[in-house]
């Protein structure tokens, strides 16, 4: 079987079989839901209720704020209980929408395109649009605005990122097995925009059940191929994922658009395909609850805006205390300071540990090993790049061409001295990015 690959990368520990062999489990929200209306990229969605206001499941209750914005949709009926600033798992306040569950899930009527196949790719892009769908894989892009390129006939792959590469991950392996036909038809709708697309399924081939039953699925149409990937972490990054499939090479200032791809997530594939057979918008997800400190480790499907400690007290608490949380996988994650905090469209894992390897050692002197140069799929070199972040040196970050870091991760993670590279780095890219988007 060839294996499409990219150059760089690790193999850390995966810890998928923690939870990876359960069946997704369905959960019920608690009796208070939090809607923050910055849960994208672009300009945060506007409230169009008020206190007081009853709402219904699957009712829009803040509006797009512009272009690259996406509205927020009610995942239960009840009453909007306040409008007000709450904290998220960042850490920052978000003006958020609170909604206090009456438990009686009384729903809008959706409004389903009936045949898609016939509809205009317009038609498409606004049930997109009016469904709330963003980026589900983390970057919350909303994902009308990705599917508007400005020469959509130079688009030539719509590759679906199955790779799953973040350890401890398998929210998307349990969605490729339960509901295989949804992403296939979501990506075929996908493809419908652009006249000489061709659709990519890339799984890593540590899911070989997956790559197996996506082939079958797609036997016998040659609009579509499923590309096995060699498993190696971090294969789903974007531009990695765009060279390994097409051996295109996009940089930082490009988009996926400008190499003729588009490149979408299996959860966000799937709200394309709920958003316009269904019509139904995005208000629920499939978060995966793993780690060593959780009592079952599984996956659950969960409306939107419950709350990470509800989310944990269904999966029966902690077994032993945790040392460490985090929001998302063991790579980029981030460290979670308290779980009384809303699920969002980009949740994608809880994870405990109950040992932090990474606070217990101690930084030492670069040695000039040259690891992490050999493992950055950025192609830079990550110890050069983070002692220009360390030193405040903005023009010697952006002569080692810091900003195509896509902050993996692997660098820090083979670093035999322990040093927080990719920490540094983060740290001066965003401060690059935020003048970028002055100018
Ligand atoms: S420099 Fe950035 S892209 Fe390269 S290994 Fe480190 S985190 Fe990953
Ligand atoms: S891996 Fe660590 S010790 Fe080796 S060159 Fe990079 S920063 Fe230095």
């Amino acid at each position: 079987m060839a294996k499409y690959t990219f150059v760089g990368g690790i193999h850390p520990f995966d810890g998928k079989k923690l939870s990876k062999d359960k069946p997704i489990t369905s959960l019920k929200a608690g009796k208070e839901l939090v809607y923050p209306l910055s849960q994208h990229i672009g300009a945060p969605a506007k409230a169009v209720v008020a206190k007081g206001d009853r709402v219904l499941v699957g009712q829009m209750i803040a509006e797009a704020g512009g272009f690259v914005s996406a509205p927020v949709h009610a995942s239960v009926s009840g009453t909007v209980k306040a409008i007000e600033p709450r904290r998220t798992v960042t850490g920052d306040k978000v003006m958020s929408i609170i909604v206090e569950n009456d438990e009686q899930y009384e729903q809008v009527e959706y409004h389903p395109i009936p045949d898609w196949t016939k509809a205009t790719a317009d038609e498409i892009r606004a049930a997109i649009r009016d469904a709330g769908v963003v980026g589900m894989g983390g970057a919350g892009f909303p994902n009308h605005v990705k599917l508007s390129p400005k020469e959509p006939e130079k688009i030539e792959y719509i590759i679906a990122n199955c790779a799953e590469c973040e350890p401890y991950l398998t929210s998307d392996y349990r969605r490729m097995l339960e509901e295989p036909d949804k992403l296939i038809e979501g990506l075929r709708i996908i493809m419908s925009l652009f006249p000489h697309a061709h659709g990519i399924l890339a799984v890593e081939d540590n899911k070989p059940d997956c790559i197996r039953l996506l082939k079958e699925k797609t036997k016998g149409d040659p609009s579509i191929d499923v590309r096995p990937l060699q498993t190696k972490y971090p294969q789903g990054a974007e531009r990695a994922l765009i060279f390994a499939t097409t051996g295109r090479s996009i940089n930082s200032t490009m988009l996926p658009a400008d190499a003729g791809c588009i490149v979408d997530n299996v959860d966000t594939i799937v709200a394309v395909y709920h958003a316009v057979v269904e019509g139904r918008p995005l208000i629920e997800r499939i978060v995966t609850v793993t780690g060593d400190a959780v009592k079952d480790p599984r996956n659950f499907k969960i409306p939107i805006g419950m709350s990470y400690a509800e989310l944990l007290e269904a999966d029966g608490g902690f077994v032993k205390e945790p040392e460490k949380i985090i929001c998302g996988g063991p790579m980029m994650g981030f460290a979670m300071y308290g779980l009384d905090v809303p699920t969002t469209k980009t949740s994608t894992a809880l994870l405990a540990m109950t040992h932090d390897e990474v606070s217990a050692q101690e930084p030492s002197a670069c040695i000039r090993c040259g690891r992490c140069v050999e493992v950055c799929p950025g192609h830079v070199m990550p110890y050069k790049l983070s002692i220009c972040a360390e030193h405040g040196d903005e023009e010697g970050f952006l002569k080692y061409n810091g900003m195509e870091c896509c902050e993996c991760g692997c660098c820090s993670f083979v670093c035999p001295a322990k040093r927080q590279l990719t920490q540094s780095i983060k740290s001066m890219r965003k401060l690059q990015l935020a003048k970028r988007k002055k100018k």
